[in-house]
C-alpha cells in the first residue's frame, strides 16, 4: 500500500519519533503549525477515524492525554489543539488515521475557524433530526 505513514511505521521512511507503544507511534509533523506539532498514528492502517476500531481510537486519545502536557512543557506552550481531519474537504491529506497535537501560545495568530451566521428558524432542529435519523 502506498501510504506515507505505513512506510514511516515500517521504518522505510525517516521520522522524528516522540513516542511508541504496541499500538501507535507519535512523530513530529514535518511541516509544523508550531514547533512540537505532533501526529499520533495507529500502527495498523485505517483511512480515517470512521474506519478505526473504537478501542484503537480510544487508545489514540489516551496517548494524546499523556503527550499533550509533555509537548506543552517541552516547547513552553500554554495550550494545545487536538484535531483529526476526516475527508479532503476537511483538509485530510494523508489517509491513514492520525491525531494532530498542536501546541499553542497566547496570540500565536493561529486562531481557530470563525463561526458563521446563526441558523434560520427551524433549521437547527431539522439538521439535528436528520443526524439522529442516521445514527
Ligand atoms: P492531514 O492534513 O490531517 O491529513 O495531516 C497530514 C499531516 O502529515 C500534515 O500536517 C503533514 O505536514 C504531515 N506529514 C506529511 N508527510 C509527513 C512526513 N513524512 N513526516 C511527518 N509528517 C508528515
Ligand atoms: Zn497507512
Amino acid at each position: 500500500m502506498d501510504c506515507i505513514f505505513c512506510k514511516i511505521i515500517a521504518g522505510e521512511l525517516p521520522s522524528t519519533k516522540v513516542y511508541e507503544d504496541d499500538r501507535c507511534i507519535a512523530i513530529l509533523d514535518i511541516t509544523p503549525v508550531n514547533a512540537g506539532h505532533t501526529l499520533i498514528l495507529p500502527k495498523e492502517h485505517y483511512a480515517d477515524i470512521t474506519q478505526t476500531p473504537a478501542d484503537v481510537a480510544c487508545h489514540l486519545i489516551t496517548v494524546a492525554q499523556k503527550l499533550g502536557p509533555a509537548i506543552m512543557a517541552a516547547v513552553g506552550a500554554t495550550g494545545f489543539n487536538t484535531t483529526m481531519n476526516t475527508g479532503s474537504a476537511a483538509g485530510q491529506t494523508v489517509f491513514h488515521t492520525h491525531v494532530h497535537l498542536i501546541p499553542r501560545h497566547e496570540n500565536d495568530n493561529h486562531a481557530p475557524w470563525q463561526g458563521k451566521a446563526a441558523y434560520q428558524e427551524g433549521e437547527a432542529a431539522a439538521i439535528a433530526a436528520a443526524i439522529r435519523e442516521r445514527l
